[in-house]
């Protein structure tokens, strides 16, 4: 195992709402932690229960399968107390509001809580009422922290797994995010500490999909890291160590902002042919779940390049590493 130069950082957060607050030392921690919970999740080592007899309860308003299962997974592993709300199936459905739901989910004995909403804040204005800590498991098109810490994690791991993850290990390396990064918490998320490991990051897709990234680009990402925004698919690719394709969000167009998904797969989805473009042996990633045929061809999401299962696998890895260190953060005096 790496031991790194973060473990000389401390870790300052009680909530993980986004990966803005994060220090490279602190994203370090993460990705360290997270290389040390891979020996557990493989079951090759025994490793105290860290979170023993800590209420985790997950609270999700939008669907989701890896996030929330890898979620339980995680905080089980560490030996926490597992509760599953779904919104859908709960008083929300009779008017109760987050806040309502937030001080009786307390009550009921959670301490830590992970939070999925369709709105933009919602884990924010959860943690101002909260006495625990928040985890943002996705907020509208805002943020989704621990998406890109994981997909860090999957790029640390194969493009330099002897580098110091507090440091800048994506240097020289070009990151593609191609698709609908309109909508996309990812590709928020992933801006931030894509960037902040030194990766030179490319959105690409449409015009009408990529609307605002060009003048962020230019400002750069915390004001001083600038990346490429581009409709050229062919420039975005070229030389690229790693793709990562997105999800066409189609739950959250309001407008026609596409012609047909047959048009956009022609144009934007990433197939072997164009994979073939990009550096030998570029990684293929993607958050799921996948529209195969859309924006990423069957035979490139389940090809040779892909890790889009090993992001699966890495997710419950890295939300280990990040409920130890809030958990910690929460109980320090
Ligand atoms: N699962 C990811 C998210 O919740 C990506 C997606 O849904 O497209 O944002």
């Amino acid at each position: 195992m790496t031991v790194a130069a973060a473990t000389a950082t401390a870790w300052r957060h009680r909530h993980l709402l986004d990966v803005d607050v994060l220090s490279p030392g602190e994203i370090g921690l993460v990705l360290n932690g997270a290389l040390g919970m891979t020996e557990v999740v493989a079951g090759g080592s025994a490793r105290t229960a860290t979170l023993r007899g800590v209420g985790v309860t997950t609270l999700f308003y939008e669907a989701s399968t890896r996030t929330r299962v890898s979620f339980e997974v995680a905080a089980r592993r560490l030996g926490a107390e597992v509760v599953n709300v779904t919104a859908g199936a709960s008083s929300v459905t009779k008017g109760e509001s987050l806040l309502d739901t937030v001080r009786t989910l307390e009550a009921l004995g959670a301490r830590m809580l992970v939070i999925r909403h369709s709105g933009s804040g919602a884990p924010y204005l959860a943690a101002g009422q909260f006495g625990g800590s928040v985890v943002n498991a996705g907020d509208g098109r805002h943020a989704h922290p621990t998406q890109a810490l994981l997909d860090l994690y999957t790029l640390w791991r194969h493009l330099a797994p002897d580098a110091d993850p507090a440091g800048p290990f994506l240097a020289g390396r070009k990151v593609a995010i191609l698709g609908d990064a309109l909508h996309s918490r990812v590709a928020r998320s992933n801006l931030w500490t894509l960037t902040s490991a030194g990766a030179a990051v490319w959105i690409c897709g449409p015009a009408t999909l990529i609307d605002g990234f060009g003048a962020w680009a230019t400002g750069g990402i915390g004001g001083s890291r600038p990346f490429t925004v581009t409709t050229d698919l062919a420039a975005a690719l070229a030389d690229a160590d790693a793709v990562m394709a997105l999800r066409l969000q189609r739950e959250r167009m309001t407008a026609g902002l596409l012609p047909s998904l047959a048009e956009y797969a022609a144009r934007y989805g990433l197939t072997r042919d164009r994979l073939s473009t990009a550096r030998p042996g570029a990684l293929v990633l993607h958050p799921g779940p996948m529209n195969e045929g859309v924006e990423i061809a069957p035979d490139v999401a389940n090809g040779p390049q892909s890790v889009v299962t090993e992001q699966v696998a890495n997710g419950v890895a890295v939300r280990m590493a990040v409920l130890e260190l809030l958990n910690a953060a929460r109980i320090a005096p």
